[in-house]
C-alpha cells in the first residue's frame, strides 16, 4: 500500500471513451443574510480554513481568518499538490472528492489557476524502481526517466488527475478573498473558544484578546489535539512526512508525469512508496518517509529527519539523471504533518453541545485535493444550516459520540 495510503488499489482504468464529465459545481444557494452578514472567525491559515473563508466571504459572510504564523506555513505549503476524480471511489471520500476535483477545475477557470498557482492536468504512472537493476526503457515511459524503472503502468490519464502547487493554490485562494471579498487575515495565536450556554460567544487570542463572533471554524490541521474543545471528543494525531523540491538544469526535458513508486533500496528493508511530482514551474518534488510524531507547538520548528531527506535524494538520482546532484538544484529540504483521525475519514461539522463552533480537519493525505468541498460545504453548513454540495452526514464530529460497537 502507497505510504500515504492514497494509491488506488487496485489501479482505477479509465475508458477514454467514457470521458468524465465535468458536471457544473453546484453553487451555493444565494445567501440569506439581507440584514447583517454573519460574523465568523476561521481558525487556521492552511487549505480547510482558506477555502472555508473565501466560500464564507463569497456568499456575504463578514470572515475573519486567523493563522499563527503564516498562510500555507505547514502542510498546505509543503504537500505535492496532486488532484485525482476518482482514485476515492467506494469508500467514504467518494463524493467529496470527486465535487472538490471539478470544484479545483472551475476555481482554476475564476482565478487563472494555470499562472497563479500551477493548475494542469497530469498523466499519472506507478513504476517500480529496483536500485540493484539496469536502467529499461518502455513505451509508456517519457525519456526523462532513465533509471531501473520496471512494470510501468498508466494509473491516472488528464482527464482524471491534475496538479496544484499547494503554497501558491493556498496563498491565492486567501489574496483573492482579501481582495474580492473583504476577509481579514490576522496572524495571532487562537487560545481558546468561550462558549455560553451552549453557544459560542468569542475567541480569545493568545496575549488575551477577545474576538466575538456568530460563528466559529476550528480548521488548525494536526494542531486540533492542542484545543481542548476538540481533544475531548476526539483524537487528531500527525504524520510526519518529508519532501525535496528540486530544479533541473533541463527542465524543458520534465514531462508532466505523475509518479507513484514501488522503490526497492540495494541496502534492503521493505518497499518505500515515494511520489515524483514534476511542476509547471520547472521544479521537481519528491515526497515520502512517514512516521508518526508528536507535532511542534510552532511549526517553524519542523525539521526533516536527515535520512529520510537523502532517502528522497537516492529515489529521485535513481529514477532520473536529470534529477541528481550537478544536474538539478536543491530549492527545499522540507518535513511537515499530515492531519489524521482513528477513523481515517476527516472530520467537518458542528461540535456536539457547542452551536455555532464547527470543526473542519483529519484530512490526511488528500487535504489539497478536498479543501474546496470541505469549504463550499461548511460555508453552506454555517450560512444555510444544511450542506447541498456534499452530503456532510458521514464526516460530522458527533459520530464519536457514538458506542463503537452498538
Ligand atoms: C508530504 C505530504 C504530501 C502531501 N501531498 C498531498 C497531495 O498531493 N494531495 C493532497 O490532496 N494532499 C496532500 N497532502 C495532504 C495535505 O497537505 C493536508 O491534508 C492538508 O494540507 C491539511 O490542511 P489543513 O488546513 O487541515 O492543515 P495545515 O496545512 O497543517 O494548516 C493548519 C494551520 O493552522 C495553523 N494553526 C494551528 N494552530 C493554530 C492556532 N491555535 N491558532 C491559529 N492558527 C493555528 C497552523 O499554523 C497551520 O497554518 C500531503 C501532505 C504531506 C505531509
Amino acid at each position: 500500500m502507497n505510504l500515504l495510503a492514497r494509491f488506488p488499489l487496485p489501479p482505477v482504468i479509465i475508458n477514454r471513451q467514457n470521458r468524465i464529465p465535468v458536471p457544473r459545481a453546484k453553487s451555493i444557494e444565494s445567501s440569506s443574510l439581507m440584514d447583517q452578514p454573519k460574523k465568523v472567525i476561521v481558525c487556521g491559515g492552511g487549505v480547510i480554513g482558506v477555502c472555508t473563508a473565501y466560500f464564507l466571504a463569497e456568499k456575504g459572510a463578514a470572515v475573519t481568518l486567523i493563522e499563527m504564523s503564516d498562510v500555507a506555513c505547514a502542510a498546505s505549503g509543503k504537500a505535492g499538490g496532486f488532484l485525482a476524480y476518482d482514485w476515492c471511489d467506494g469508500g467514504p471520500l467518494e463524493e467529496l472528492a470527486r465535487v472538490s476535483f471539478n470544484l479545483h477545475r472551475s476555481l482554476s477557470e475564476k482565478l487563472d489557476g494555470p499562472r497563479s498557482y500551477g493548475y494542469r492536468a497530469l498523466t499519472t504512472l506507478s513504476l517500480t524502481v529496483r536500485e540493484s537493476e539496469r536502467a529499461s526503457a518502455s513505451r509508456l515511459l517519457p525519456s526523462w526517466i532513465d533509471g531501473p524503472a520496471r512494470s510501468p503502468k498508466t494509473i491516472g490519464t488528464p482527464e482524471t488527475t491534475a496538479q496544484v502547487h499547494p503554497q501558491l493554490f493556498t496563498r491565492t485562494i486567501i489574496d483573492r478573498a482579501v481582495e474580492m471579498y473583504g476577509v481579514k487575515v490576522e496572524i495571532a495565536k487562537l487560545e481558546r473558544v468561550e462558549v455560553e450556554e451552549g453557544r459560542v460567544g468569542s475567541v480569545v487570542l493568545e496575549g488575551g484578546r477577545e474576538l466575538e463572533a456568530d460563528a466559529v471554524v476550528l480548521a488548525v490541521g494536526p494542531w486540533s489535539s492542542k484545543l481542548g474543545l476538540i481533544s475531548s471528543l476526539f483524537r487528531v494525531y500527525g504524520l510526519k512526512a518529508h519532501s525535496i523540491v528540486l530544479e533541473p538544469r533541463d527542465g524543458s526535458s520534465i514531462t508532466p508525469h505523475a509518479l507513484f513508486l514501488s522503490y526497492h533500496s540495494s541496502s534492503g528493508g521493505g518497499a518505500l512508496d515515494p511520489e515524483v511530482y514534476p511542476r509547471p514551474t520547472g521544479e521537481v518534488y519528491v515526497c515520502g518517509m512517514s512516521k508518526e510524531e508528536e507535532v511542534p507547538d510552532d511549526p517553524a520548528e519542523i525539521r526533516g529527519n536527515p535520512e529520510s531527506i537523502a532517502m528522497l535524494k537516492r529515489v529521485a538520482k535513481t529514477v532520473s539523471s536529470h534529477l541528481g546532484e550537478g544536474e538539478a538544484g536543491l530549492k527545499a529540504e522540507q518535513a511537515c504533518f499530515l492531519p489524521c483521525t482513528d477513523d481515517g475519514i476527516p472530520v467537518i461539522g458542528e461540535v456536539p453541545g457547542v452551536k455555532g463552533c464547527y470543526v473542519a480537519t483529519g484530512h490526511n493525505c488528500w487535504g489539497i485535493l478536498n479543501g474546496p468541498a470541505t469549504g463550499a460545504a461548511l460555508a453552506q453548513l454555517i450560512l444555510h444550516g444544511h450542506s447541498a454540495i456534499v452530503d456532510l452526514k458521514r464526516f460530522s464530529p458527533s459520530r464519536f459520540l457514538l458506542p463503537s460497537n452498538p
